[in-house]
């Protein structure tokens, strides 16, 4: 196997810190994987510039990759476009999103569907959520509290 395909192999396994059991490869972070001199580039698009987790999936990529023989040095680079949006998660993050964290994603037209119930009756209760990734929801139908990925 050649290092870039064991380091796209390793990077299936790195999980978002935030949400364990949902890779960054499902978060739709991963743009490139290069080789440069023998050494594996692993470039990155933050879900939210300034999030605390980015430090540590950085060296959760690095610790990945490092287990692999074929990779002899790599390192990550975070870019600065594209932006990342919703549209980049695979449709099993999305699925696990909604299942196993009740959070949920924005409709283009701006509305909320609860990731619980299925209810469309879902409203914002407070723009401080638990990071400055995601804000509170409140299901009007089955009175969860909801939380939305910006
Ligand atoms: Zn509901």
């Amino acid at each position: 196997m050649s290092a870039t395909a064991a380091a796209r192999e390793a990077l299936h396994a790195v999980d978002d810190p935030e949400y364990p059991g949902l890779s960054i490869v499902d978060l739709g972070l991963v743009e490139e994987v290069s080789e440069r001199d023998g050494e594996i580039v692993v470039g990155l698009i933050p879900t939210f510039s300034g999030c605390p987790a980015l430090h540590m999936i950085a060296n959760d990529v690095v610790e990945a990759l490092q287990t692999r023989p074929e990779i002899l040095r790599c390192r990550v680079e975070w870019l600065p476009a594209p932006v990342w949006s919703t549209d980049r998660l695979s449709e099993l993050g999305r699925q696990r999103l909604a299942r196993d964290y009740t959070v949920v994603l924005r409709r283009k037209d701006g509305t909320l569907r609860c990731p619980v119930c299925g209810s469309d009756a879902v409203h914002d209760q407070s723009m401080a959520g638990p990071t400055r990734c995601r804000s509170i929801a409140w299901c009007d139908s089955c009175r969860n509290p909801v939380e939305v990925m910006r």
